[in-house]
C-alpha cells in the first residue's frame, strides 16, 4: 500500500566526490520527472535522501554527522542512504544499494504529490555524468572499491541520452566521472572510443574528464587533446612521487611513466594543465621518500595539488602495515607541500599570463563574472553584460 503524504517532500545530500554529486543530481531530476517535491533540507520533509561518502574516517563522520543533525531537525523524516555506506547507525531507516533502487522504492511505497511540480532548478552551466562506478583495482589505502565492487559502466545510449537531453537544456560543459573513468567498458567501447562517440553524436561544447589513472592512460587517450573541444585539463592522480611508496600503495605505476604522461599531452598542447591528489604520510613514508615527492612536484609545475594527509582506514591493507607516522610527521609534510603547491600554482598562472582561452562564465559575485578556462582556471572579468553560461575567448 501506497504511503499517501499530502505535497511529499523529500531533501536530499550529498558528501563526497563527484560521482556522488552527479548521482544525486540524476536522482533529483528523476525524483522531480516522478511527481516528487524537492526540497531544500531546512525545509519541512518527510524523506531525507543521503548519498554517503566513508572514502576517510573523517568523510565518514561528516556523513554521520549531517545524518543526526538532519533526524534531530526534523524527527517525523525517514533516512534513506545510498552510496559508500560502511556502517549503519539507528538513525539511518533504510540502506540501499544505488539511486535506481531508491526510486524504485520510492514510486513504489510514496505517493507523489497530488498537482504538477514546478521545475526549481537554476540553469546551470557544467553536469556532471556518471559514466561507471566502482573499480577493479585494488590500492592499499582505499576502501571505496569494496563498497562500490568491480567496475560497472553505464551503456553508451543512456549517456548519449542525457548528453543530448543537457544540450536542450544549454549547457555547454559536461564532466565524466566515476570512480576509475578510465576502466570505461560497454561492449566495444573503452574510455576512449566512449568520448569519441560523444563527440561524434552530440554537439556539447565543453568535455572535461574528472580523475585520471595515470596506469590506464595510452597513446589514443592522449591523442583526444587535440580535439577543440576536449578540455586541456588533466587530473592525473600521483599519490606519491616515490616509487617505493607508489609500489606499497599498489599503484602500478611509475613517476618515470607519469612524468613521461604530462611530456606527451603537453607537447599536443602546451595549454594543458596538471592537477593532483598527494597523500603525504603514508605509512612507512621516510624523509627520504618524502623528499622524492618534493623533487618530483618540482618536475611537473601543477596547477593544482590536492594534498591529504594519510589517515588510517579501517578495512584496508594499508591500516595495517607497520611503520604508521605520526600526526607531527604528517602535518609537518602536509605544510611543505602545501607551500611547494601554492609556489606552483602562482608559477603556472603566470605561464599562462597573456594567452588567449575559452572562459565559460557561471556567475557573477561582487560585480564580477567568474568562471572557469579550458584548462580550469578560475578567472573573474568585470562586465555589464549578462556572461552567464557564456563562453568568451579572454585575454588573461
Ligand atoms: S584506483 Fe585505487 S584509489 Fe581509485 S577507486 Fe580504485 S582502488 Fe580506490
Amino acid at each position: 500500500m501506497k504511503l499517501i503524504i499530502n505535497h511529499m517532500r523529500i531533501a536530499l545530500t550529498t558528501i563526497g566526490c563527484k560521482l556522488n554529486q552527479s548521482e544525486i543530481t540524476n536522482l533529483k531530476q528523476n525524483l522531480l520527472k516522478a511527481g516528487y517535491i524537492i526540497v531544500p533540507k531546512n525545509q519541512k520533509h518527510d524523506l531525507h535522501i543521503v548519498n554517503a561518502c566513508s572514502i576517510t574516517h573523517g568523510a565518514e563522520q561528516i556523513t554521520r554527522q549531517k545524518i543526526r543533525e538532519a533526524k534531530r531537525k526534523a524527527p517525523q523524516s525517514q533516512t534513506f542512504v545510498m552510496g559508500c555506506l560502511n556502517k549503519t547507525i539507528p538513525e539511518i531507516n533504510h540502506a540501499f544499494k544505488n539511486s535506481t533502487e531508491i526510486l524504485k522504492y520510492v514510486k513504489k511505497n510514496y505517493a507523489k504529490a497530488q498537482y504538477p511540480v514546478p521545475n526549481t532548478q537554476c540553469p546551470k552551466t557544467r553536469a556532471l555524468i556518471k559514466i561507471q562506478s566502482g573499480c577493479d583495482f585494488g590500492c592499499t589505502y582505499c576502501i571505496i572499491y569494496k563498497f562500490r565492487g568491480k567496475s560497472k559502466s553505464v551503456t553508451l545510449k543512456k549517456i548519449i541520452t542525457q548528453i543530448k537531453n543537457l544540450e536542450k537544456q544549454s549547457y555547454k560543459e559536461i564532466v565524466l566521472v566515476g570512480q576509475n573513468i578510465l576502466q570505461y567498458k560497454y561492449q566495444n567501447y573503452n574510455f576512449t572510443q566512449l568520448v569519441k562517440a560523444i563527440l561524434q553524436q552530440t554537439n556539447i561544447l565543453r568535455i572535461r574528464f574528472s580523475s585520471l589513472d595515470p596506469r590506464l592512460i595510452d597513446g589514443d587517450f592522449l591523442a583526444l587533446l587535440k580535439n577543440p573541444h576536449i578540455c586541456p585539463h588533466l587530473h592525473l592522480s600521483l599519490q606519491s612521487g616515490s616509487n617505493k611508496i607508489l609500489k606499497s600503495m599498489n599503484r602500478n605505476y611509475t613517476t618515470k611513466q607519469y612524468l613521461n604522461i604530462v611530456k606527451q599531452a603537453q607537447k599536443i598542447n602546451s595549454l594543458t594543465s596538471i592537477t593532483t591528489d598527494i597523500i603525504v604520510g603514508f605509512p612507512g613514508e621516510t624523509d627520504k621518500d618524502f623528499q622524492n615527492t618534493l623533487n618530483f612536484v618540482k618536475k611537473i609545475e601543477f596547477l593544482k595539488i590536492h594534498i591529504f594527509p594519510y589517515s588510517e582506514r579501517q578495512g584496508t591493507k594499508a591500516a595495517n602495515f607497520k611503520n604508521q607516522l605520526f600526526p607531527q610527521i604528517k602535518k609537518e609534510r602536509f605544510n611543505q607541500l602545501n607551500a611547494l603547491a601554492k609556489k606552483q600554482k602562482a608559477e603556472f598562472c603566470k605561464k599562462i599570463k597573456g594567452e588567449t582561452l575559452p572562459v565559460l562564465f557561471e556567475q557573477k559575485r561582487n560585480g564580477y563574472w567568474r568562471g572557469l578556462t579550458s584548462n580550469y582556471m578560475q578567472v573573474k572579468k568585470k562586465s555589464s553584460k549578462n556572461l552567464k553560461n557564456q563562453i568568451v575567448n579572454l585575454k588573461i
